[in-house]
């Protein structure tokens, strides 16, 4: 393992990273919104965090059908000259800011790359490949990280990316040949790529960029290979050979945009008027459903989280990908046994809950809540707590990215 640590970040830098590998592992820090619980559940009560303090959908019967009858409060910047709800030339205020807002966006992600997402001092832990994949996982777990570069000592090269996904693979595997447990045990990270191509599923991420490069195209790229972070490889000028500086993740760009970029304070669409988060066909579970089922939903979707609901429908709770690194903490496969209830009993105490909101929410309150607290994606409910949609951080990033502006100008 080579290792590189430091811990002074300046404070803008620490407002923008302090820990470059560690998405989804920590979250300490307290959501700015409520927190309630309801217990009487089998598994970890659950609890729910709203988007933000000033984030309170309206009721139903008070809140607006559509977009252009809104009257929200104005923050930050906005369209002069006109009023949100007024129409022109078939658009409407809001439709106006919302795509000035996605162009000042765009334009930044354009002219800031990923260095400019760097803290000045950060850690930044390399696995090498020859190293067991039980001792990976302790690593993982003993440094808070939920991923980690690869690097081939042999030759000198950058190997991927271990992620969470690679364990769930293994984990696979492992049920398909429980017999082979003793191997697992020899497994090295060299080896994985091997058992994933055997059980056919997708193997270690190998998508990197350089850090000099767009943020925009570092962004691409993620969307591109569905990779919800993405290394950053520069080649050493004296030895030419590559080297891998640090990694940003979704949120740690989102985050730097809702840092930097005023103007997405003008995304003020709401969700249910915005093609944006996945509503059908969601993989769900219960409580009591293994939580070997879960995992495979996981692997066979190729998502990130799986909403516990109870036999009505209402949330429960959300089994997330990262939950899966406590399973197989010391190599033992057992708790791989245990109900999806049962295993969210094993999170830490300090969880920081399940980020919710309704489709009446709105991009500029979401982003000032991704400023605030490490949201990895907001579950979308209503007022009943009924399931009604998931918005990822990736949802979040292929609408700001990809959404027509429906213009001429559009890029
Ligand atoms: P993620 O894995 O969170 O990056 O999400 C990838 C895509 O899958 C996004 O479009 C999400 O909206 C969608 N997605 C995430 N979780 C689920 C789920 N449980 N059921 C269906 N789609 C989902």
């Amino acid at each position: 393992m080579l290792g590189e640590t430091g811990d002074s970040d300046p404070p803008q830098a620490a407002e923008q990273a302090s820990q470059q590998n560690s998405e989804g592992a920590e979250g300490k820090k307290t959501a700015t919104g409520t927190t309630t619980t309801s217990p009487g559940h089998e598994g970890a009560p659950p609890k729910f965090v709203a988007p933000s303090s000033y984030l309170r959908p309206l009721s139903r019967e008070t809140q607006p059908e559509t977009h252009t009858q809104m009257q929200m409060p104005m923050r930050g910047a906005q369209v002069m000259g006109s009023r949100p709800g007024t129409r022109q030339g078939g658009l409407t205020g809001f439709d106006r800011e919302q795509r000035e807002g996605l162009r000042a966006i765009r334009a930044f992600l354009k002219v800031r790359t990923s260095y400019d997402v760097l803290p000045l001092s950060y850690r930044l832990i390399i696995f090498d490949t020859s190293l067991l994949v039980k001792k990976s996982l302790n690593i993982l777990l003993q440094c808070g990280i939920v991923s980690a570069p690869l690097w081939d000592s042999k030759t000198s090269t950058f190997a991927g990316l271990l992620t969470v996904s690679d364990y769930i693979n293994l984990i696979q595997y492992y049920w398909q040949n429980p017999d082979a447990l003793g191997q697992i045990d020899q497994f090295k990270l060299n080896s994985l790529r091997e058992i994933e191509r055997a059980i056919g599923v997708n193997t270690i991420e190998t998508v990197s960029i350089h850090p000099l490069r767009p943020l925009y195209e570092a962004c691409t790229r993620m969307l591109q290979a569905r990779a919800r972070r993405i290394p950053l490889v520069d080649v050493d000028d004296e030895t030419q050979r590559e080297m891998v500086v640090s990694l940003v993740t979704q949120y740690r760009i989102l985050k730097f945009v809702s840092v930097n970029v005023k103007e997405t304070q003008m995304l003020k669409k709401p969700l249910r008027d915005l093609p944006i988060g996945t509503y059908t066909d969601l993989a769900t579970a219960r409580m009591e459903t293994p939580v070997m089922d879960v995992i495979h939903q996981l692997v066979k979707r190729n998502i990130s989280c799986v909403p516990i609901l109870d036999k009505d429908g209402t949330l429960l709770n959300v089994f997330e990908a990262v939950d899966v690194i406590v399973l197989i903490k010391g190599g033992d496969y057992e708790k791989l046994n245990l109900s999806a209830g049962k295993a969210l009993e094993l999170r830490s105490d300090d969880f920081p809950g399940i980020y919710t909101c309704t489709v009446n929410d709105r991009l500029d309150t979401i982003f000032d809540t991704i400023r605030k607290s490490r949201v990895h994606r907001l579950v979308i409910i209503d007022e009943a707590k009924q399931l009604k949609g998931v918005l990822s951080l990736s949802d979040i990033l292929e609408y700001t990215l990809n959404s027509p502006l429906g213009d001429e100008g559009e890029q």
